[in-house]
């Protein structure tokens, strides 16, 4: 497991690089097992769980692209007009059974099988038709143009599309285009969701003196089905090491990783940790990140079974910059999934910013065009990681790395463009 470092901030206090937390998490998650063959109109969203053989070519034969002429191109001459006489008509779906001989035509429809005898098809905006004759003036097409061949897109046998894609609409009806009503993908990453804290109530209940509501297992479920994963929603947990032991027993029993948040710092109520401790282990503990820290990682196991815990702090700006942050991914790995980092862009920023060497700080941000015309990123408004609203007003996060000292106004920050998890 991974190797703690030390962190300037916080003497005494090891902490993990969150470069280093991520490959820490990655390099223990293995792809879970168990695939099922569904319904294409079911696949939107799944990972496809082997490389897809086409069983065809793509197109199936050659076709024309325009609707026109099909002729042999052999016979155009650079520097002469070629007239050809019209033999018969081809529609897309109904191929014309003839052969066009020299000197000869077929009208011909897009997507309509090429006759014999032909390669190239002339627009029928490039060129005259009369009289049952079509005339191609010198220099208009080259031999060849306008034509489909059979298997241009996909060979038979090739890789249609590869294990570990998650699969996007497009891929969806290139799956159709192979003739293929279903397709066989991973089961879905099964994540067992909970909040624990006294003080925390169900959203629906009148709030009691000294409550809150519980916003964090909301907005991790929405992320989590957003990510394509079944969540297993285990309500809220009081702070008491029995509850939580009770809840962990049931994640464990169903689900591939658990999600908790709140509970995993030093207070004399947080006891996630030292349960993580007990009946798994702790691969690490704190992140030299804001907000963030702490954020718990490492193995359940319960009755010959294990998951994955992803303790995340309660402040809910914290657990969902730390879902984005650390579980997003984690979960497309567990997933099988092939790798789809977050886009990074550089963007001047609109203000100065404070910030010490030593941690990665992740303030929520608008992506705007401003006033010049030219994108930037500025900051949304009051930044505690107790505030919910100024993620709901951003777009991105503006991420400044561990080594990042403070920042000017109009120098470039990296910035992660929310995919819609957040
Ligand atoms: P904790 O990490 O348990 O110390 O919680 C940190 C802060 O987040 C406290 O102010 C909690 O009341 C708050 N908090 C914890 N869990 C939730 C939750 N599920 N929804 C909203 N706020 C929470
Ligand atoms: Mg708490």
């Amino acid at each position: 497991m991974a190797e703690l470092g030390e962190s300037p901030l916080i003497a005494g206090e090891p902490h993990l690089a969150v470069d280093e937390a991520r490959a820490a998490i990655r390099a223990a998650l293995r792809p879970i097992e168990g695939q099922e063959t569904l319904p294409l109109a079911q696949v939107h969203g799944r990972v496809l769980a082997a490389d897809l053989h086409s069983p065809m070519d793509v197109p199936p034969h050659d076709n024309s692209a325009m609707d026109g002429y099909a002729f042999d191109g052999a016979a155009l001459r650079p520097d002469a007009p070629l007239v050809l006489q019209v033999v018969g008509t081809a529609h897309a779906g109904s191929p014309w059974a003839g052969t066009v001989a020299a000197g000869q035509c077929l009208r011909i429809m897009t997507g309509a099988v090429m006759p014999a005898g032909c390669n190239t098809v002339v627009p029928q905006e490039l060129c005259r038709a009369e009289a049952g004759r079509v005339t191609i003036a010198a220099g208009v097409l080259r031999s060849g143009e306008n034509r489909r061949g059979r298997g241009e897109d996909l060979a038979r046998g090739g890789v249609a599309l590869p294990a570990g894609r998650v699969l996007r609409p497009a891929d969806v009806g290139l799956l159709a285009s192979l003739g293929l009503a279903t397709a066989t993908v991973r089961r879905r990453v099964r994540v067992a969701l909970m909040s624990t804290g006294n003080e925390v109530l169900a959203p629906g209940t009148p709030l009691v003196p000294g409550a809150i509501y519980d916003s964090n297992r909301y907005s991790l479920a929405a992320a989590l089905q957003r990510l394509g994963c079944e969540v297993v929603d285990l309500g809220l947990v009081p702070d008491d090491p029995a509850a939580l032991r009770a809840a962990f027993a049931r994640a464990v029993a169903e689900a591939d990783a658990v999600l908790t948040s709140g509970g995993v710092s030093v207070g004399e109520a947080d006891h996630t940790r030292a349960l993580l401790a007990e009946l798994g282990e702790v691969a690490f503990w704190k992140v030299a990140m804001r907000p963030g820290r702490p954020f718990a990682f490492g193995p359940l196991r319960a009755s010959g079974r294990s998951a994955w815990l992803f303790a995340l702090p309660g402040n809910p700006v914290a657990a969902l910059v730390t879902f984005y942050a650390f579980v997003r991914d984690a979960l497309l790995q567990l997933a099988g999934a092939a790798e789809q980092p977050l886009p990074a862009l550089q963007l001047p920023c609109a203000t100065a910013i404070r910030k010490r060497p030593g941690r990665t700080e992740f303030q929520r941000a608008v992506v705007e065009c401003a006033a010049d015309g030219r994108w930037q990123v500025r900051l949304t408004g009051s930044q505690g990681a107790g505030i919910l609203r100024s993620l709901s007003e951003a777009n991105a996060l503006l991420v400044l790395d561990h080594e990042q000292g403070a920042v000017a106004a109009g120098d470039p920050v990296t910035v992660w463009l929310f995919d819609g998890l957040v």
